[in-house]
């Protein structure tokens, strides 16, 4: 969606509301595809004493196996941008301005770039998710598992055959 903000740019107090989707669903990381539903974003952009901001809230579901159990599970996560719209940058580069020349914000490509920035680094089914056994396989969130996972320490083994001689 391209927005022309030449109004917005020419007019104190004025504001355009944002809304729309994006389909990311062809975006693959690692072998699968995370974002099979449709990207949703919202916002507004408005004129305030002749600086143009953008507020826009991204709203993506994260589908991916879990990083310690490998069960797929989804996650719902947010982005939100607030930066100042300008046809020029007068100082030096800023992480807070964007920058629109010719007054038209192409916005799919701003959302899919903060969504490719922000995807999860750490992905869990649950916070406190127990992973797999090391030994048996079993999915430590579905129960215990029958194995001996106290590992014996070197140490003890040294002990253990002085006292057996
Ligand atoms: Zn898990
Ligand atoms: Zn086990």
């Amino acid at each position: 969606m391209m927005l022309d903000l030449r109004r917005i740019f020419a007019n104190i107090g004025a504001s355009l509301d944002i809304e729309g989707s994006l389909d990311m669903s062809n975006v693959d990381l690692s072998g699968g595809f995370p974002l099979k539903k449709p990207v949703r974003y919202h916002g507004v952009v408005f004129n305030e004493s002749s600086v143009v901001t953008l507020k826009l809230d991204i709203d993506f579901e994260f589908s991916a196996p879990c990083d310690r159990c490998g069960t797929l599970a989804s996650e719902c996560h947010t982005v939100t941008i607030d930066k100042s719209l300008a046809t020029a940058l007068e100082r030096q580069e800023s992480d807070t301005i964007i920058v629109v020349p010719d007054m038209q914000l192409e916005v799919d490509e701003l959302v899919y770039s903060e969504v490719i920035l922000n995807l999860p680094s750490k992905h869990l089914c649950r916070e406190n998710c127990k992973g797999l056994c090391i030994k048996c396989g079993k999915n430590l969130n579905e129960g215990k598992c029958d194995c001996d996972l106290s590992d014996p320490d070197p140490r003890f083994d040294v002990l253990r055959n002085l006292l057996n001689n």
